[in-house]
C-alpha cells in the first residue's frame, strides 16, 4: 500500500505550549515481511542508557520481534533553530534514515532535546507511516521538565507509550479514537497518561494483519 498523506493531529501555535504536542507522520514504503521482526532501537547524540535498555526489553512485549539497540548517531546541530530552541524533527528522520542497519525491519531512534515539527509547538514523536523509522524524544517525558519532582516510573510508562505508539505507525496503524489505546492521538502529556501501553482490540488485530 502507497500512502503520502500527512497526517497532523493538531495545527495550533499557543504560548501555553505544555498543553499542545502532536506527532507527525509522513507518508512512507509499504509494509515489509520476515518471520522475526528486528527492530534496532537508535540514540540519537546524548541519551542515557538505562531508558533504552528498558525499551529494548518492554517493547518485546508489544510487538512479535526482537529489540536491538543500534549504534549511537551524532545529533546534527545543522538541525537545531535558535529561535525556536529546538531541533527540527524532519531533518532528524532523514538522518535516521540514512542510519537504518541492514537487517533492520524498524528502527527507532530516541533522543533527548526537545523536537518541533513548522505546524506545532513540539511533538513527542514522528513516524514513517506504513515505513521503517519512528523518532521519539525524552524531553518533555519527565516531571522535571515541568518544575516537579522526579518520578522514574511514570517517565518510563511515557516513553513505552510514546515508542509503541511511533512504531505502531510504522506498521501502517493511524491514530485510535479509544482514549484507552496506545494508538490515541496524544494532544497532551495528559493524553498520554490517560492511555495505556497497549493496543485495543481493533489496533491489535489490525497490527497483527500488518505484520504476519
Ligand atoms: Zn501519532
Ligand atoms: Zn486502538
Amino acid at each position: 500500500m502507497k500512502m503520502s498523506k500527512w497526517t497532523v493531529g493538531i495545527v495550533t501555535i499557543s504560548l501555553a505550549s505544555i498543553f499542545f504536542s502532536g506527532c507527525w507522520e509522513e507518508g512512507g514504503k509499504g509494509g515489509e515481511k520476515g518471520v522475526e521482526m528486528k527492530i534496532y532501537i537508535i540514540p540519537i547524540g546524548d541519551v542515557e542508557q538505562d531508558p533504552l535498555l528498558r525499551l529494548s526489553w518492554a517493547l518485546r512485549e508489544k510487538f512479535d520481534g526482537v529489540f536491538e539497540i543500534g549504534e549511537r548517531i551524532p545529533l546534527s546541530e545543522d538541525t537545531y533553530r535558535p529561535e525556536r530552541r529546538q531541533y527540527f524533527a524532519t531533518p532528524l528522520m532523514g538522518d535516521l534514515k540514512k542510519s537504518i542497519p541492514k537487517d533492520a525491519d524498524k528502527v527507532l531512534g530516541v533522543l533527548d532535546v526537545d523536537i518541533f515539527v513548522p505546524a506545532l509547538n513540539f511533538i513527542f514523536g514522528q513516524a514513517d507511516l506504513g515505513g521503517k523509522v519512528a523518532l521519539i524524544s525524552l524531553t518533555r517525558l519527565r516531571e522535571e521538565y515541568y518544575g516537579n519532582n522526579e518520578n522514574r516510573e511514570l517517565f518510563m510508562e511515557r516513553t513505552l507509550k510514546e515508542a509503541v505508539h511511533e512504531l505502531g505507525h510504522t506498521f501502517g496503524l493511524r491514530h485510535c479514537a479509544n482514549a484507552k489505546c496506545v494508538m490515541h492521538f496524544s494532544n497532551s502529556l495528559m493524553d498520554t497518561d490517560v492511555k495505556e501501553a497497549d493496543f485495543c482490540e481493533n489496533c491489535r488485530k489490525e497490527l497483527e494483519l500488518r505484520i504476519k
